[in-house]
């Protein structure tokens, strides 16, 4: 897409949102229903698409793509209407009989960009968001999963109008076209390197956005917890989509008593899940690309490998791997996106928080404790994005939960009526009363500013 398409896609969302700013409830949910019936229709194009793009195994596809998109479509179409009503709040005695309430109104053209790593789920969660709360919306899929965009892109073009939902495809170039015009809101998700583009581009024009970005995510293994199932739900919560997922357990920090029983336990789920042979396993994924691949690679130093090794670059496969790791190796510098999980043996809970807290707010935190104060004195003291106790993972799947970061991990969440609220303004309505009129308010002031004090104490 060209220059003069791409700006003329944001002046026709401009100038219809100028005509009509307020798209009506049965639209928005014809809309959704919309989204509803291209996945039911496309999903077997959008599976093949992401098995292209990743080796994304079908059941993680389905779980992480496809439901979790339904899911919450399905949520939010069941509490629009609620959602949409005006919020009547109190009115101090002061204002009497004046009225106050909050409107949720659309901030008009939204941009939202996605990354590769669930190229699906991270461009139509937001986007049903989006339209749930009135907006028209841009996207813009990654270039880097080509075939999850070029289908996305497909679909949209033959399903909505774009004066609604539009789709531009491209890179570097066609995004910074993007963010040079004029949008309401922009919804971002990706790096922090790129996160910091977007909010410089969009403080041209004051545009509030959401930066979904990454970080590492530490896992904490203290206190009294079965290994067994510590070590099981690590290995799966790590090497979902072959450990490029943002809320993937990046590390793992353990008490040094029970590091060797953690290794042994983690090598033997990794065993049981994929295999003697991870790459005949059916239920593992690809590395996206070979930069990534080459990444990755350079963060395995041989020697404190406990785990993986035969990694095959024409099939960009990178087996699930364990490394030993220690303050300062290069695995524990920036987030790795992949499946390679840096075990680090500490001596005590104390140290282990001083080690997190020196570095930047994680996007994700896992505490694998059945002890109350271990799990109290954590989340007391690091600061994270989102939290799940004796899992990983698992506090995206409740939509109740807001999902986003914090500091370095970004700003903003969404899922669920959370989504509805960071997609709407909240606009502020106060409707006086034309039968009362109070005349302490009105000039000459002299000596009205004692009445005006006792009717604010009385009445405020
Ligand atoms: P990516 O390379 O696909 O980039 C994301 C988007 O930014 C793409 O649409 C791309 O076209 C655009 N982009 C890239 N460079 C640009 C530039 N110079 N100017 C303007 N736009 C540009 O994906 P990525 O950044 O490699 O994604 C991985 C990162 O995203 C990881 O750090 C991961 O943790 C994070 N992530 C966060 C979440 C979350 O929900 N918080 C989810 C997934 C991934």
């Amino acid at each position: 897409m060209n220059q003069n398409q791409i700006s003329d896609i944001i002046q026709l969302q401009r100038t219809k949102y100028r005509e009509n700013s307020f798209i009506e409830y049965d639209t928005r949910m014809e809309l959704l229903t919309k989204v509803q019936n291209c996945i039911t229709k496309y999903e077997k194009d959008i599976l093949n698409a992401l098995s292209l793009d990743l080796g994304k195994p079908s059941y993680e596809a389905q779980l992480s793509e496809i439901i979790f998109v339904q899911n919450e479509v399905r949520s939010i179409k069941k509490n629009l209407k609620k959602w949409m009503k005006k919020r009547k709040v109190k009115t101090p005695l002061i204002h009497f009989p004046a009225k106050s309430y909050i409107r949720s109104e659309a901030y008009g053209s939204v941009l939202i960009i996605a990354p590769w790593n669930y190229p699906f789920q991270l461009l139509f969660s937001p986007l049903i968001g989006a339209i749930a709360a009135g907006n028209r919306v841009v996207l813009k899929p990654s270039e880097i999963s080509e075939n999850t965009s070029h289908l996305i892109k497909k679909i949209i073009d033959e399903v909505f109008e774009e004066e609604y939902i539009a789709c531009v495809e491209g890179g570097v170039e066609e995004t910074t076209e993007l963010l040079d015009g004029h949008f309401d809101y922009i919804f971002y998700t990706g790096n922090a390197h790129v996160g910091r583009i977007v909010m410089e581009k969009a403080s041209k024009n004051l545009t509030p956005v959401t930066l979904e970005l990454g970080g590492k995510s530490p896992t904490f293994v203290f206190g009294n917890s079965d290994l067994e199932l510590v070590a099981k739900r690590i290995v799966s919560g790590k090497f979902f989509n072959a450990g490029q997922t943002c809320i993937a357990p990046d590390y793992v920090l353990v008490d040094e008593n029970k590091y060797e029983e953690l290794v042994n336990k983690l090598i033997k789920y990794i065993e049981k899940f994929y295999g003697e042979v991870p790459s005949k396993s059916k239920d593992y994924g690809r590395i996206i690309n070979e930069s990534h691949f080459n990444r990755l690679l350079s963060l395995i130093e041989t020697d404190s490998l406990l785990c993986g090794g035969n990694t095959s670059s024409e099939k960009k496969f990178i087996p699930p791997t364990l490394v030993s790791a220690k303050e300062g190796d290069l695995c524990m510098k920036d987030e790795i996106f992949g499946p390679i999980l840096p075990i680090m043996k500490m001596e005590n809970l104390k140290s282990a928080i001083d080690y997190v807290t020196a570095g930047e707010k994680p996007l994700a935190m896992y505490i694998f404790s059945n002890d109350s104060k271990v799990q109290e004195a954590i989340l007391n003291r690091v600061s994270a994005g989102g939290v799940t106790v004796n899992d990983t993972l698992m506090h995206i799947t409740n939509e109740h939960l807001p999902f986003g970061g914090v500091g370095h991990s970004g700003m903003g969440s969404y899922h669920g009526e959370n989504s509805f609220d960071l997609f709407s303004h909240k606009k502020s309505v106060f409707k006086a009363s034309t039968v009362m009129d109070v005349p302490v308010k009105y000039p000459p002031y002299f000596g009205k500013i004692g009445l005006v004090r006792w009717l604010m104490r009385f009445f405020g």
